[in-house]
């Protein structure tokens, strides 16, 4: 917590990948007022929970501290959970969502396309979506369709990697009201601490990277991506 405000950092958003992780964040987001809470089953930990894993973690998303919901998602890489298990966990994660009127945190691992058709089927039934396609690392395309359905896009450490100029061009042809950063930590460290366990204060280097990528300082992109994250997340107003 020191090293994250002695980096600039204002406000800081745990989020949940278990019903235990989820009460985890909370409790630490009402332990430290820096601190606000996501609720959520990742797709990729959904092996094994308990059956009310979701009721739990719809009871926890109720509190004032929880202002997002997931995270949830699609991931066609570890290939532990059959993607049907998956897609059924977003859809009650996305209804969720919409019900409390909290974004939602969307997590995409090789499966841009059926994400996508899942997000925009509910977009048609339902009306625009209100949150994040979180640690972006999709096509051109995805991330045309993402900002189309209503979504912010969040850029992680990936952005800071060598050789990561299609990823880098695309970052900065996204509309700057629709931009993000963040850790993912503890993975995803950027490249100044690669090797690293990452934590919140390593995000400048990705809204550094971000910033020249877009033509602006890193204090004009920190505060472009900390008002996009208030006003998303209904957080308190301007730095
Ligand atoms: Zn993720």
């Amino acid at each position: 917590m020191v090293r994250a405000r002695q980096a600039g950092l204002s406000q800081i958003l745990a989020v949940g990948t278990t019903h235990l992780d989820s009460q985890a964040c909370l409790e630490r987001a009402r332990r430290e007022p820096m601190v606000v809470a996501a609720v959520g089953l990742h797709p990729t930990h959904l092996a094994g929970l308990p059956e009310d894993a979701f009721g739990q973690v719809e009871a926890l998303a109720l509190d004032a501290r929880v202002v997002a919901i997931g995270e949830t998602g699609m991931d066609n890489y570890w290939k532990e959970v059959p993607l049907e298990v998956q897609e059924a966990s977003l859809l009650r994660h996305l209804e969720l969502s919409r019900r409390l009127n909290k974004p939602v945190i969307l997590h995409c691992r090789d499966a841009g396309d059926r994400l996508m058709t899942i997000l925009r089927d509910n977009c048609d039934r339902h009306g625009t979506l209100r949150g994040i396609l979180h640690s972006f690392c999709g096509t051109a395309d995805e991330a045309k369709q993402a900002l189309e359905l209503g979504l912010h896009l969040s850029f992680s450490g990936m952005i800071t990697q060598k050789g990561n100029q299609p990823l880098l061009d695309i970052a900065s042809s996204i509309r700057r009201d629709r931009l993000l950063v963040e850790t993912d930590s503890p993975y995803l460290a950027p490249r100044p601490q690669r090797g690293k366990r990452n934590e919140p204060a390593f995000v400048v280097h990705t809204c550094a990277a971000l910033a020249e990528c877009h033509g602006l300082s890193l204090r004009e992109m920190a505060q472009i991506t900390t008002n996009n994250a208030r006003r998303l997340l209904g957080l308190e107003s301007a730095i």
